[in-house]
């Protein structure tokens, strides 16, 4: 289990951007296809923009219509906790950051095989790691330019 992270709502509002702090701490929704992860298909892992924690891999990225990125699975079984939320139309199931609560989003489950599970995620809760990229910025020279 990832170790949590537990902050004041004081100490976020100093970390975050104030979209940040909507979105990750007061569940709002970004506007549809206004995130800047929503027609991006770099390689590597999202991570959670509040405390680096590992999300999705983005060979699990799909496009799903939605305005938002999509994803069908979880980097692993630990890295997300999700709860029912009641929203005005109905029920649904709210995505958070199992490290530090961060509202991420809903998961439906009319996504794609394998999982058939539809992770709708804002992209202000997120941050992007290239692949072969370590903690220190560094890339791997594996990858060229060639092609
Ligand atoms: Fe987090």
């Amino acid at each position: 289990m990832p170790e949590k992270i537990r902050k004041t709502e004081e100490e976020w509002k100093e970390l975050l951007t104030p979209e940040q702090y909507s979105t990750l701490r007061e569940k709002e929704t970004e506007q549809p296809d206004s995130g800047k992860f929503y027609r991006f298909d770099g390689d590597g892992v999202y991570a959670c923009v509040a405390c680096g924690n590992r999300l999705f891999r983005s060979d699990t990225k799909f496009d799903s219509g939605s305005g938002w990125p999509s994803f069908w699975a979880a980097v692993s079984d630990d890295a997300l906790e999700t709860a029912p939320q009641l929203a005005t139309l109905g029920e649904r199931t709210e995505v958070t950051c199992a490290r530090c609560g961060g509202h991420l989003g809903h998961v439906f489950d009319d996504g794609p095989k394998p999982t058939g599970l539809r992770y709708c995620i804002n992209s202000v809760s997120l941050d992007f790691v290239p692949a072969g990229e370590t903690t220190e910025g560094k890339a791997t020279p594996e990858k060229t330019a060639a092609g």
